[in-house]
Formats: structure tokens, C-alpha cells, sequence
């Protein structure tokens, strides 16, 4: 059984979406959502925003270093210049904060008119960037999930559901 179905997803989205265009009416709002996680959940809710924007992407890998730390780098910039506009991250999930700390850091030096975050799913681990994030979807327990945009090695970003995995098991598990 999936976590979350999509017609539980579907009902969340559109009542983001319905926040996200009252709070940026009159605002020259953009989109930014981090690839590759998060395009299913970008094309749907920026389909259901009913103000004018734009979109744009910005695509990020992490990987571990010989430190315990994993870094963050730039795999594709924004093309657009947003000094002085209204930006929206859109994230898959976040887990530390790691990804959306960094994204917060490169934007935010590049003087947009605000800059905050929507994402579909929150882990509960300890971090100190909740004040950026505006919207959460759905607060979900410490297990590994795939589909609706999230992989496991590239896989099941297809499945229209939100599913539990392990990392160990890859395949077997639903
Ligand atoms: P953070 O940097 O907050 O620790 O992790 C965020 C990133 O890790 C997400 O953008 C996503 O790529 C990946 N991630 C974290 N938890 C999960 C999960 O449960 N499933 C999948 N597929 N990716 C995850």
C-alpha cells in the first residue's frame, strides 16, 4: 500500500497551490525547482498555481567526500536573473537540510526580492533552516520513499504514489 496515493497527493498539492497564489499575487514570482526530484511535483503545482510566473531549474548532486560531510555542487544553473523577484524553491524532500541550505546560500547572495521554500515531504531530522521553509506537504517518519519524482538509482521517479523503501532491499519491495 502506498504512503501516499495520489489522490491524497493531488488534494495537497492544489491546497498549496492555493496559498502559494494568495501569498504572491502581484508578485513577479519564480519557480525554482531542484532536479531532478522534484519536477513531478513542480508540473503539477505550478499547474494548479493561478498567478502568472515563470520557471526555471537549477540542478544539484551530492555526493561524499573523504569527510563525513557530503557536499553540494551546481550540475545546471538557473538561466535567469533574480535580482528582484519573488523565489520559490521547490523541493522533493528534505532530510538534513544539507541540499536546501546550499541552494539558500547560492540564491540568496544573488539578491532576489524573497526567497523561500515549498516542499512535498519533510524527514524530522535535526537541522536549523525550518524558518525558510514556508509550505511543507506532508511531514513523513525517517524511511527511505520513491516515486512522484523520488528514485532509487534512477528508478520509480514514475510511480504516481509516494512509497516506502529501504535502501538496502532496491527492487523487491513493492
Ligand atoms: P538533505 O540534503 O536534506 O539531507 O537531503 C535532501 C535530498 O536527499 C533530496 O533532495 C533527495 O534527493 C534525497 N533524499 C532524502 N531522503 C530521500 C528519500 O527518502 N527518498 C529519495 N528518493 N531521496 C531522498
Amino acid at each position: 500500500m502506498p504512503l501516499l496515493s495520489s489522490e491524497v497527493i493531488a488534494d495537497r498539492v492544489r491546497q498549496l497551490a492555493s496559498s502559494i497564489s494568495s501569498t504572491y499575487a502581484n508578485h513577479d514570482l519564480l519557480l525554482v525547482p531542484i532536479l531532478r526530484g522534484a519536477f513531478i511535483f513542480a508540473a503539477d503545482l505550478a499547474r494548479a498555481i493561478t498567478i502568472d510566473h515563470r520557471i526555471d531549474f537549477l540542478q544539484l548532486s551530492s555526493y561524499k567526500g573523504t569527510q563525513s560531510v557530503g557536499t553540494v555542487s551546481v550540475d545546471k544553473d538557473l538561466n535567469t536573473d533574480i535580482t528582484g523577484r519573488s523565489v520559490l524553491i521547490v523541493e522533493d524532500i528534505v532530510d538534513t537540510g544539507r541540499t536546501i541550505s546550499t541552494t539558500l546560500d547560492i540564491l540568496r547572495d544573488r539578491n532576489p526580492a524573497s526567497l523561500e521554500v515549498v516542499t512535498l515531504l519533510s524527514k524530522p531530522s535535526p537541522r536549523n533552516i525550518d524558518n525558510s521553509i514556508r509550505w511543507t506537504g506532508f511531514e513523513i517518519d525517517d524511511v527511505f520513499v520513491v516515486g512522484y519524482g523520488l528514485d532509487l538509482d534512477g528508478r520509480y521517479r514514475n510511480l504516481p504514489y509516494i512509497a516506502k523503501t529501504t535502501t538496502t532491499v532496491g527492487g523487491a519491495f513493492l
